[in-house]
């Protein structure tokens, strides 16, 4: 079967190739992959940034019919439609497993990363960690909701955000207009939307953002927020940059909750007094469980979250990642295995 995996170099490419699959173990199901998502997190897989794994197959936005199982495995069946996720498997008996947090098991395993991942034409999973996609829900689609999808969907739920209360929401790229779906039609808050591109401030709009505010022109988002709704109850922070996560903290009312979920290679700076007077809680969410992703995809089965897709080749995996670099891409790139 041809796969998309990493080089020898590690040098930020990957090598379309012919790859054999190895025989099925206990407890395992093998899936026809259909479609991949192209991630960011790829990327930084490929580039050796989590250390290096020369020969692994990547891709963790897998979704993909079940084609066969082990003996015994009984969660799935052969005609199964499933998700390849980040969150690969856990050891299922930690603190983090048994207590709803499995995805911060400390022996947790990563598809396209610790794992052979999906993108490819055939795939590997462990079938009690294989999300079934419902009946509904366009698969393109569903492999953007594996990702990006689930853990928007889980950050609005660590802001602990009501029906009707404000949610701020720190970068409208590919995370944070699906982080605006949840909010408003799912959550039914009301959302305030945060970019210094105005593009994506009227796409955020379209998508039903109740307030936009772009800190070039409306000056620091903090205060802006203050000013217009007496601060959010809550923030979300999908952009990479320290200045969001700054802007974010001041943007919260009293007893108000930040989440963070972008990635800058930096440290936040947090006033003590503030957070200490004012009951401040920052909060970092990583994807979301298997339970996570069954809801995530069932509101995106209901048409109440629609992610934007378009659909790839195998062989332009590369392309992707260069375009990804320069900062072209709108919505999710999603490779059609069967293409
Ligand atoms: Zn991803
Ligand atoms: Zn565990």
């Amino acid at each position: 079967m041809k796969a998309a995996v990493v080089t020898k170099e590690n040098n930020g490419k990957v090598e379309i190739k012919e790859v054999d699959i190895r025989p099925l173990e206990a407890g395992e199901a093998l899936v026809d992959v259909e479609y991949c998502g192209v991630c960011h997190t790829d990327l930084h897989v490929a580039h050796g940034d989590f250390g290096e794994v020369p020969g692994r197959v990547i891709g963790h936005e897998g979704i993909g019919i079940v084609k066969e199982i082990a003996p015994g495995v009984e969660s799935l069946k052969v005609g199964d439609r499933v998700s390849i996720a980040w969150f690969f498997e856990g050891c299922g008996t930690c603190e983090y497993c048994i207590t709803g947090r499995e995805t911060f098991c400390r022996q947790v395993k990563n598809a396209g990363f610790s794992v052979d991942g999906a993108m490819a034409e055939q795939c590997i999973v462990k079938a009690d960690y294989a999300v079934k996609v419902p009946e509904g829900l366009d698969p393109a689609q569903a492999s953007s909701i594996s990702c990006a999808g689930v853990t928007c969907y889980k950050a609005i739920k660590v802001s602990d955000v009501k029906p009707g209360q404000w949610v701020a929401i720190y970068g409208i790229g590919g995370l944070g207009n699906l982080a605006i779906q949840y909010a408003k039609n799912v959550f039914n808050a009301k959302v305030i939307a945060v970019d210094i591109n105005d593009d994506k401030l009227e796409f955020a709009k379209e998508l039903g953002a109740d307030l936009v505010c772009n800190p070039l022109t409306d000056g620091d988002a903090g205060a802006w927020i203050q000013e217009q709704v007496g601060g959010a109850h809550a923030a979300v922070v999908t952009a990479v940059s320290k200045v969001a996560f700054n802007q974010a903290v001041d943007s919260v009312r009293a007893a108000g909750k930040v989440v963070a979920v972008g990635l800058p290679p930096e440290t936040m700076d947090l006033a003590i007094v503030k957070t200490v007077l004012d009951g401040i809680q920052i909060v970092g969410s990583l994807v979301g469980t298997r339970k996570d992703l069954e809801e995530a995809f069932q509101f995106g089965a209901e048409g109440k979250v629609v992610p934007v897709v378009e659909t790839r080749c195998l062989h332009e995996v590369n392309d992707i990642f260069e375009e990804m670099e320069q900062g072209k891409i709108k919505g999710r790139m999603v490779v059609d295995l069967k293409k």
